[in-house]
């Protein structure tokens, strides 16, 4: 049960509502957070990570610095709750961004420049926004003198976009105890908006995620001259099982958080089916109707010694996502497609999750939203990505990915992630501070 509680006088009374949001604190950290390049072709997240410690020592919290690896860095600090009692609450943030080719793009990515009402550059919706959201919101509670009813643990973690053995996943099987007592998460990658009709919002909150299984398709033949008659050339039948793969009609396959949201994407935009609901979210539609099948994109293919030599293998990998509750198909189903061409070996494996949205984080999580945007509501939905939240599942946590984004419709927000030009509105972010401020006093 979650009983109200007051935010602080002043909390929520600061310069952002009436002034430029591209002056606040808030876009001014994300800023600066933006400056450390954290990808694997800079720094790693040393510096990110550092100053994020200083902000943390700054609030009077005592940050703990935990490197996996030489300037792999994970920063985790508590914010010790009134109530002992109560399990405590997980935010996860990672710190490290995926390179950026600056000729891609229209700003340096790692400048950080604020202009025209965004903050652009590599990171700022993934998820250094997120970082400074949480940093900035905790500043202005803590400030007050407030204390959460619950812990709060922060987890600022590397290595997220290569997997997390290096960050999550390291700081699960290496230094549990930092989270024993958490119940509840929230990080990626939900809590942005869809304006489905003018002035009235969803936030898709991130209560289940697809699994993951990379593969090997691996076609073994007989090779030879390239200038000869060739019945078994492995190119030729890996190609096929690739065609095959990418014209088979994998069914639609809804786990419970997807029939609700399609539920409720079909009154928004009076749709007949379950695809069409999704496809009417307009940009977000290529992040959403993935999540209705199991998929198999070929990424990558290898074969082949010289330009006339016929090569006796061959070889495709694909990238697998499986809908929540069928993983079991989605590895029979490829086998029966392809398994007459080609051996499929599995690389990496990785489990659906998919929580309740009940309890008292989503009650927060709403009530949160309804503060800000009073016609605004928050609704569950399955993402196709990956995230940390699969390691900090292991420990029996509830997971929900929000990072509290209010778009202008119409913002192609998918695009930014990994994309050029990477940018955040101002006024997304620091609608964002205002939404976690509510949260974490609420949670
Ligand atoms: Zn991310």
């Amino acid at each position: 049960m979650t009983t109200p509680v007051p935010l602080p006088p002043d909390a929520l009374q600061s310069a952002e509502r009436s002034g430029d949001p591209s002056d606040s604190p808030v876009s001014l950290l994300c800023s600066e957070l933006v400056r450390f390049d954290s990808s694997a072709l800079g720094e790693f997240e040393r510096g990110t990570a550092e100053r994020v410690a200083l902000e943390l020592s700054d609030l009077s919290l005592s940050p703990q610095i935990l490197e996996s690896a030489p300037r792999r860095t994970n920063v985790v600090a508590r914010i010790a709750g009134t109530d002992p009692h109560q399990d405590a609450l997980l935010v996860h943030i990672h710190l490290d961004v995926v390179p950026a080719d600056p000729s891609a793009w229209t700003v340096p990515p790692h400048a950080g420049e604020i202009r025209d009402g965004y903050v652009w550059g590599r990171g700022t919706v993934d998820m250094k926004n997120m970082a400074a959201m949480t940093l900035t919101a905790l500043r202005r509670l803590l400030s007050t003198g407030w204390q959460p009813r619950r812990d709060i643990v922060l987890a600022f973690v590397a290595d997220e976009e290569l997997g997390g053995g290096l960050g999550a996943r390291w700081l699960v099987e290496n230094h549990r105890e930092l989270f024993e007592d958490c119940t509840e998460a929230i990080g990626e990658a939900g809590g942005f908006s869809h304006e489905y009709d003018a002035g009235r919002r969803a936030y898709l909150v991130q209560t289940a995620e697809k699994g993951i299984g990379w593969l090997r398709l691996i076609a073994r033949g007989t090779g030879g001259h390239g200038s000869m008659s060739h019945t078994d050339n492995p190119v030729v039948k890996l190609s096929e099982a690739i065609h095959r793969l990418e014209h088979h009609d994998f069914g639609l396959r809804l786990c419970r958080t997807s029939e609700g949201l399609v539920t409720t994407a079909r009154q928004w935009h009076h749709a007949d089916t379950p695809e069409a609901a999704l496809q009417a979210t307009g940009p977000l539609a290529k992040l959403l109707v993935p999540t209705l099948r199991n998929t198999y994109n070929a990424t990558q293919l290898t074969a082949g010694l010289q330009h006339n030599v016929v090569p006796s293998s061959a070889e495709a990998r694909v990238d697998g996502r499986f809908v929540p509750g069928y993983e079991k198909e989605f590895y029979e189903e490829l086998e029966a497609l392809v398994g007459d061409l080609v051996h499929v070996e599995r690389t990496l494996h990785s489990d659906a999750l998919e929580t309740p949205f009940t309890g008292p984080v989503p009650a927060a999580i709403s009530a949160a939203i309804s503060a800000e945007d009073p016609q605004g509501v928050a609704v569950p939905a399955c993402l196709p990505i990956g995230t940390d939240a699969k390691h900090f599942a292991r420990l029996g946590i509830n997971c929900y990915g929000f990072v509290p984004l209010q778009l202008p419709a119409g913002f192609d927000f998918p695009a930014m992630f990994h994309g050029a030009d990477e940018r955040v509105p101002t006024s997304a972010l620091t609608f964002g501070e205002r939404v976690l401020t509510h949260f974490f006093s609420a949670c």
